[in-house]
């Protein structure tokens, strides 16, 4: 595992991310920014060319699209159409994309196809296992914990969850709004592995997804993040949950991830 190298693909996605949202004047920035890491650590380093992946969080989409264009699933200059009008790149994930196999963004859904994919793999005797990426928010969806129970009742060993565990949603932090916490063990009484992670640390990401028993529980891992990680003016600040970037607050972006760049060398 070259770490560096992911490293700087991470960084090099979110200046994708912030001059797509800044082109089309919107876009959930808060969200892909905090979940960039996670998502290079399972596209570059975890995920084999078989395995399912959910993007539960779907209005976080745009550095899923951005990963999706550096795979050659989309081509680079459609980006540029990022919700635009006409465009098929909107801002939710759709089946119409290659690569994408389920439509997300109604929140709380995420978990319960991922636990139905990962039963039928299991009953056809595959050995894919199914990545579901869930913000916290959503899991204050009665759904969630429905998919939780029926997960461990059928020992759904090839599923594994990560939660993009920032600790704030649309409006506000989530422990004002609908408390979370004890979290980890709140899983553990599901009958789940749960291991914790830091999300921004892509080597700490990896390590821990390829570190769980695959042995009769599913598995879940909370990773602690910063919504809007990388630019400092909207790191942790809930109102960035969706925004839009004028020249001057796009330039003030380009500038730090061009100096966060150039300090990895
Ligand atoms: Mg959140």
């Amino acid at each position: 595992m070259d770490i560096k190298y992911l490293v700087r693909k991470s960084i090099s996605i979110r200046m994708k991310v912030v001059e797509i949202i800044y082109k089309s004047r919107m876009g959930h920035i808060g969200g892909s920014l905090s979940e960039t890491d996670i998502l290079v650590a399972l596209f570059y380093a975890v995920m084999k060319p078989d395995d399912k992946f959910i993007l539960s969080k779907g209005h976080s989409v745009e550095a899923y699209y951005v990963i999706l264009a550096d795979k050659g699933l989309i081509p680079w200059e459609e980006l540029e159409k990022y919700c635009h009008f006409g465009s098929r790149l909107i801002g939710h994930p759709s089946v119409d994309i290659p690569g994408i196999d389920v439509a997300t963004g109604s929140l709380g859904h995420g978990l319960s196809i991922a636990c139905g994919m990962a039963l039928a793999l299991k009953l056809d005797k595959k050995d894919n296992k199914v990545y579901v990426l869930m913000g916290d928010g959503e899991l204050q969806e009665g759904s969630v914990w429905e998919a939780a129970m029926f997960a461990s009742t059928h020992k759904l060993d090839n599923l594994v969850a990560i939660v993009d565990r920032n600790r704030l949603q649309i409006g506000g932090d989530t422990e004002s709004i609908v408390k979370l916490e004890p979290l980890a063990d709140r899983w553990a009484s599901f009958g789940w592995e749960v291991k914790e992670m830091n999300g921004h640390d892509i080597e700490e990401i990896v390590n821990t997804l390829n570190s769980f028993t695959f042995n009769s529980k599913p598995h879940i891992a909370i990773a602690r993040t910063i919504k809007g990680k990388g630019v400092s003016f909207i790191e942790n600040n809930y109102r960035w949950h969706h925004g839009e970037l004028d020249e001057e607050k796009y330039q003030k972006a380009v500038e730090e991830l061009k100096r966060h760049l150039e300090a990895i060398g």
